[in-house]
């Protein structure tokens, strides 16, 4: 088995309506490029934070600005489709509750945990800039790391998303110096308490950082911890639907893995790691 669960139907600019974006054939164009890449189980989980019932949870001026759309007509969408119905929603310090109130509401297959904001700033958004004025690698490291647990032990999440997205700049950003493990050290932690799934992500290998999410120590670690693992593309268009599998399924048996979870009206269950895919 493969799958790819963490999937936009459309890209990030703000141009991106859903009428021309949430419908049967731009599925199709999923569907299509999933069969050809040899994918089986495909779920979309659009940004919480493009649906204005997400300004229950935050009130960032970012999301202020992207809150536009109704999860509710989306989640009828997607039920129409044979894709799985997801959501990444971030992770949001103090407002757990609201944030369960919201995810409770739906009947989502599963929900992709997410942080790309440590405070106000984000690590991957260039407008909100985590690494401007002081910057320090080694504060930011930390506090996205943090997060990172918090995100876990939250319980509010069936996956975690791009794992060490805080690397997504690569040689753009200072890195720390520091041996790495220290920063994943809490959120393995965190990750082995929750039981939450571990995304393994090929998003970084089309991103500066041009690696997987996460890297292999913290993967190696995850694997010690007893955590499973989730496989997505993080795609934003039909052609980055199962990209760089081949890499991607390499890397997990290269740990020792020989499993990956499966969502279904957020139960999980393990299945066979599928065949390196040809394309
Ligand atoms: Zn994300
Ligand atoms: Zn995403």
């Amino acid at each position: 088995m493969l799958t790819d669960y963490h999937l936009h139907l459309r890209p990030d600019e703000p141009d991106t309506p859903p009428e021309r974006f949430f419908t049967v054939e731009n599925v199709d164009r999923y569907l299509v490029a999933a069969e050809a890449a040899g994918v089986e189980e495909l779920g979309v989980s659009e940004h919480v934070y493009r649906f204005r019932q997400a300004l229950d949870i935050w009130r960032h001026p970012f999301w202020e600005e992207q809150a536009r759309d109704d999860l509710d007509a989306y989640c009828e969408f997607v039920r129409g489709t044979s894709l799985k119905l997801g959501v990444e929603c971030d992770f949001v310090p103090g407002a757990e509750d609201r944030t369960a109130n919201l995810l409770e509401a739906r009947d989502f297959d599963y929900v992709v945990g997410s942080v790309h904001f440590v405070g106000e700033r984000a690590v991957d958004h260039e407008g909100w800039d985590a690494w401007e004025g002081k910057g320090d690698p080694d504060e930011v490291w930390r506090r996205y790391f943090e997060a990172l647990a918090e995100c876990a032990r939250s319980g509010l999440f069936d996956i975690l998303a791009h794992p060490d997205l805080v690397k997504v700049w690569g040689a753009a950003r200072p890195l720390p110096e520091r041996d790495l493990r220290a920063f994943y050290e809490p959120a393995v932690e965190a990750i082995a308490e929750s039981g939450i799934a571990v995304e393994v992500s090929t998003a970084g290998l089309r991103k500066p950082a041009g690696e997987i999410y996460p890297a292999t120590a913290f993967a190696e670690m995850c694997v010690e911890a007893g955590a499973p693992f989730a496989l997505s593309s993080d795609a934003h268009l039909p052609e980055q639907v199962g990209f760089a599998y081949d890499r991607a399924v390499e890397f997990l048996a290269g740990l020792g893995v020989r499993e990956i979870c499966v969502f279904e009206g957020r139960e999980r269950r393990l299945e066979p790691l599928g065949e390196n895919p040809t394309r």
